[in-house]
């Protein structure tokens, strides 16, 4: 008998036949023996249609009051399916119960809409498992030092069912959703895309960072914090397939580089959109000017990701960086009043339609020469590189937003990814 932690994404709770399935597979786990605690995601659309109510009154604002109140809106459409769930199980003729995640309680972190996960409490759930219930937790959520609810960010179920498996040191946390597993990249994309039988911790974590959303960034780091067995599986295969199968089904996020994995230089592409460029142009070239333009937008609680400086012409330099679309206007005004005045730079620009374009692979470590592969695959597609940057198992770029899907696509070709053995 073994505790395990199963995760339902918005997709496959997405109609009540849907979460009837979902019960059907949770009974045959737990009749086979298995403690069994189960993480939903809202049905599917449900948190954009909720967060869609609350833009419709007020379109956007940064202050915590109505970040709160986005939460307390979100989070229902998780208690809504644990709800379901249960029911769908108890008409299954299992005990069942659902909790939301305050009841558990789950506590985080104050930081609307982006919350941490600082403990769980998994006396009660331990409690009704013990009793032979199984016991359903919402995702996506938890609830502050103060009462407050709070939510995880998008994609947060995940997390949430990582969080628990590793609180409860369950035996393995099975994250099941609407693709069989994780793939070379988007198979919405790449329709040759190929399933990865196993990934290492170190490339999951970079693809789900690079912008891969088949795992919520933090689920994988604390899959990797406490070294949880987690896989990925889909769960829209047949409920009734034999349990030893499923449990070999997917792709296994794996702790230790195996021989075999050392061989794919590249292992995977992502890519994203959520980024926009800012260049301050005309900044006069001396010493501090990275720190004044970055410093004050630190201060501002604004994350950068990639950099790049020019060498300078007649003593100026253009000063890029890339932001989050969603903090794009709070920058660009933010150095407009405060930075500029101060720098005596020319001018500030921005670009909202860059994507980012990366190259994935542990391989990459022993190999030379990978980035100029994959530059001029790019090349030859007449792709102009705006910025590079890279680290030790992976390269990415910023290109036109526009060519997004073709990068994508040749780098996968070039790097022959439709075709290894995993
Ligand atoms: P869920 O609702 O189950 O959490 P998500 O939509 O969050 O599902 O994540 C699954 C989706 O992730 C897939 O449908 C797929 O389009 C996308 N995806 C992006 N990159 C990859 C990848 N490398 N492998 C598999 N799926 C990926
Ligand atoms: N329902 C939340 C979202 O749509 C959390 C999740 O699905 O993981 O982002
Ligand atoms: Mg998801």
């Amino acid at each position: 008998m073994a505790l395990i932690v199963h995760k339902y994404g918005g997709t496959s709770m997405g109609s009540t036949e849907r979460i009837r399935n979902v019960a059907k597979r949770v009974a045959k786990w737990a009749r086979a023996g298995h403690q069994m605690v189960v993480v939903p995601s809202a049905m599917s659309g449900e948190t954009n249609r909720l967060l869609g109510l609350a833009k419709e009154l007020a379109p956007q604002s940064h202050t915590d009051a109505y970040a709160r109140e986005l939460d307390m809106i979100a989070s229902t459409g998780e208690q809504v399916s644990v709800g379901l769930l249960s029911i769908a199980l108890q008409a299954e003729g299992m005990q069942a119960v659902s909790y939301a995640g305050w009841q558990v309680p789950i506590k985080t972190d104050s930081a609307y809409t982006k919350a941490r996960i600082e403990s769980i409490d998994d006396a009660r759930v331990r409690a009704d498992l013990a009793a032979g219930k199984v016991v359903i937790i919402t995702g996506f959520q938890g609830i502050d030092a103060l009462g407050n609810i709070t939510t995880l960010g998008r994609g947060g179920s995940d997390t949430s069912a990582v969080a628990v498996a590793a609180a409860m040191k369950a035996d393995e946390c099975l994250i099941y959703t609407d693709v069989d597993g994780v793939y070379t990249t988007d198979p919405r994309i790449v329709p040759e895309a190929r399933r990865l039988h196993t990934i290492s911790f170190e490339e999951m974590l970079e693809m789900a960072s690079l912008g891969s959303k088949v795992l919520q960034i933090r689920s994988v780091e604390f899959a990797g914090k406490y070294r949880v067995p987690l896989r990925v599986l889909s769960s829209f295969t047949p409920w009734d397939i034999a349990i030893e199968e499923e449990a070999k089904s997917g792709t296994l996020i794996t702790f230790e580089e195996d021989e075999k994995m050392e061989q794919a230089v590249v292992s995977g592409i992502a890519f994203n959109r959520d980024e926009a460029k800012i260049t301050v142009m005309g900044v006069p070239d001396k010493p501090g000017i990275a720190y004044q333009i970055l410093g004050a937008v630190a201060e501002a609680n604004i994350d950068v990701d990639v950099i790049l400086q020019n060498v300078s012409h007649e003593g100026k330099t253009d000063f890029s960086f890339t932001v989050h679309r969603n903090d794009y206007a709070r920058t660009v005004e933010l150095l407009n009043t405060k930075v500029l005045p101060e720098l005596g730079a020319e001018k500030v620009a921005g670009d909202t339609r860059i994507c980012k374009v990366s190259i994935v692979g542990i391989g990459m470590r022993s190999h030379v020469g990978v980035a100029a592969a994959m530059f001029r695959a790019l090349s030859e597609e007449g792709i102009n590189i705006q910025m590079i940057t890279t680290s030790e198992i992976k390269t990415s770029v910023v290109i036109d937003e526009k060519y997004m899907e073709l990068a994508v696509r040749a780098l996968h070709r070039a790097f022959d990814l439709d075709q290894q053995a995993s």
